[in-house]
């Protein structure tokens, strides 16, 4: 470390988290971090030679470790393994790859979605072994709890400081907004957008339907990136035990999937019909997760509205439909 200067990689910075991180970062003037964000294309982080590369390369003192095969419920439903193998993979060579080249910290990034199916509520960070995940998501959840388990093992044998952070379904500028494989926001987000611009280009916008999957009826926290980056960010510099922290909205703050397609359709200004098409999964009913540690530490924490969080992505979606990931 030259000084006390610390070099902070953050791995799967080119992503929804990354890029946010990048923006609340950009915002800030500190002379004692230096910040390097890499993707895919700067190392296959599955890879333990890619791996050590990379970490010869930059030499971090500090990793924000967000790279992942990341998915909504359907792409889990059909690629549980992959999930599952892929993320093991990659967590084991970047937290290996850490242990070996003497990095200070690691903050890894679990998810509300990987605790127990069947369970009380509301949930703890003490909860995340207690029971079989759901079904739906069961490769991507055991590979992520595994994450944990490598933590207090590399504290127990070696002292290390790897912990991790469960936020809740994240959303925001950068999303991945492909039809098949993203997160609910970003889906809806794609599909109204999409049969908006083809109704007005039939001429009869008022016939267009939009399409939600599944009954509408499931509940969920959603966090807006940008405060998700802000609480990751204090994390790394305040937040110093190896048991995960749950980063949450409230739990009042919880809405029903009907709640957030009527958001979006609001911040497009459509008129036309909500369909609920519940010939499709619903997934897990609800998650709802306690952030009751995280205002214990920082409570006067302001979360941006809902609301204001979904019209926001929505302009930056309309904005930046040319550059958004589809795929
Ligand atoms: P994302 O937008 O899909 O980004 C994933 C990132 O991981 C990208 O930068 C991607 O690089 C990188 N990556 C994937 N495979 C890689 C590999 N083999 N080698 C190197 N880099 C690889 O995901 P996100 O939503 O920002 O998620 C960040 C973290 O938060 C993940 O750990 C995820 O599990 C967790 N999380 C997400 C949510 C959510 O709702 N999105 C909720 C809870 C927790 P390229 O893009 O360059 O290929
Ligand atoms: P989860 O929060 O981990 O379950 O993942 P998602 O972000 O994919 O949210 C899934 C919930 O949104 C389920 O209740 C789905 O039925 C519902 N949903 C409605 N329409 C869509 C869609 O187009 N894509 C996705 N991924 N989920 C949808």
């Amino acid at each position: 470390m030259s000084g006390d200067k610390k070099v902070v990689l953050v791995t799967g910075g080119s992503g929804l988290v990354g890029h946010a991180i990048q923006t609340v970062i950009q915002k800030e003037e500190r002379d004692d971090e230096d910040w390097i964000f890499v993707g895919s294309k700067d190392a296959d982080l599955s890879d333990c030679a890619q791996t050590k590369a990379l970490f010869n390369k930059y030499h971090p003192t500090h990793v924000i470790h967000l790279a992942a095969m990341v998915g909504g419920l359907f792409h889990n439903m059909s690629h549980n393994l992959d999930f599952l193998r892929k993320n093991i993979h990659i967590n084991d060579s970047v937290l290996q790859t850490s242990f070996e080249t003497g990095v200070v910290k690691v903050v890894s990034c679990l998810s509300t979605c990987i605790f127990p199916d069947k369970t009380t509520y509301p949930i703890d960070e003490t909860m995340i072994h207690l029971g079989p995940p759901h079904p739906s998501n069961f490769g991507y959840s055991y590979a992520k709890r595994l994450v944990d388990i490598s933590n207090r093992a590399y504290y127990e044998q070696h002292g290390c400081l790897f912990t991790s952070v469960i936020p809740c379904n994240v959303f925001g500028p950068h999303d991945n907004f492909s039809l098949q494989s993203s997160h609910v926001i970003p889906a809806l987000i794609r599909k109204l957008h999409d049969a908006m611009e083809r109704g007005m280009l039939s001429g009869s916008p008022e016939e267009t339907v939009f399409t939600v999957l599944g009954t509408g009826c499931p509940l969920r926290q959603f966090i807006y990136s940008l405060d998700l980056a802000k609480l990751i960010v204090w994390v790394l510099r305040e937040y110093n035990s190896v048991d995960p922290i749950i980063l949450s909205v409230d739990e009042k703050d919880e809405v029903s999937i009907r709640t957030v397609a009527e958001n979006i359709a609001q911040a497009f200004d459509f008129q036309g019909e909500i369909h609920y098409d519940s010939t499709h999964a619903d997934g897990q009913f609800k998650k709802t997760a306690s952030n009751a540690k995280l205002r214990s530490l920082i409570p006067h924490f302001q979360f941006t509205p809902f609301e204001q969080a979904v019209k926001d992505t929505v302009q930056w979606f309309k904005q930046n439909c040319h550059i958004a990931r589809k795929n």
